[in-house]
């Protein structure tokens, strides 16, 4: 008797809670994609700003023509002066690193 009246019921809760383990495995995969990806970008936006400090930090650097001794300059000359044999040096180009 009460058995007839029961099933569906059951059925339609076991589709349910199916229903509700499938969105909750979904979630954990979205979660874990969403993660991935953070971890991603931090990974790309670290690096990304990495490289860009060891450019700017190249830029200033330069190497004598005549004597390869190797100084910084971060004065806006065109041509900075070696220190050691006081040549006129040609700044390294950005781009060339
Ligand atoms: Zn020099």
């Amino acid at each position: 008797m009460g058995g007839r009246h029961y099933s569906p019921h059951s059925f339609r809760r076991w589709k349910a809670h199916a229903v509700i383990r499938v969105s909750l495995s979904l979630l954990v995969t979205i979660y874990l994609l969403v993660f991935l990806a953070a971890v991603f970008l931090l990974w790309i936006v670290g690096e990304w700003n990495r490289r860009r400090r060891e450019r700017r930090a190249l830029r200033y650097r330069l190497r004598c023509v005549i004597c390869a001794f190797e100084f910084d300059d971060r004065t806006d000359a065109l041509l900075p002066r070696c220190p050691r044999c006081g040549t006129l040096n040609e700044r390294f180009k950005p781009d060339q690193i």
